[in-house]
């Protein structure tokens, strides 16, 4: 059956919607997810999230993932933020660096 279509690979076929309950602020609100059959990921997929609500200034502490496409790390290999993160993961297709803050990220991060 087709359905939903990915927003990363434009995939729209065998994909599965998650309804889940939100519970952090137990609103009473449902979000929809939708997984990719044939990518892997999984995505937001409510067209109206007021997602600041959920995610405030301090909500998230500790480490941070930085997921780049194959080019994109191949296009930055050479800049300090790439070279400072622990490469955690790589395929043909996505590399992902790890740091221990966001703060660590940010201070790695350069201006192009
Ligand atoms: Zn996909």
């Amino acid at each position: 059956m087709n359905g939903k279509r990915c927003k990363i690979c434009r995939n729209s076929k065998n994909n599965k919607i998650y309804i889940v309950h939100e519970r952090m602020l137990n609103n009473g609100n449902t979000f929809q997810y939708l997984f990719c059959d044939r990518c892997g990921t999984l995505q937001l997929i409510d067209e109206v999230v007021d997602i600041g609500k959920y995610y405030q200034e301090d909500y998230h502490q500790g480490p941070v993932f930085l997921l780049l496409t194959t080019e994109e790390a191949t296009e930055y290999g050479k800049a300090k933020v790439l070279r400072a993160g622990e490469k955690l993961y790589e395929d043909d297709h996505y590399v992902v660096y790890l740091y221990g803050s966001r703060e660590e990220l940010m201070s790695h991060a350069e201006e192009r």
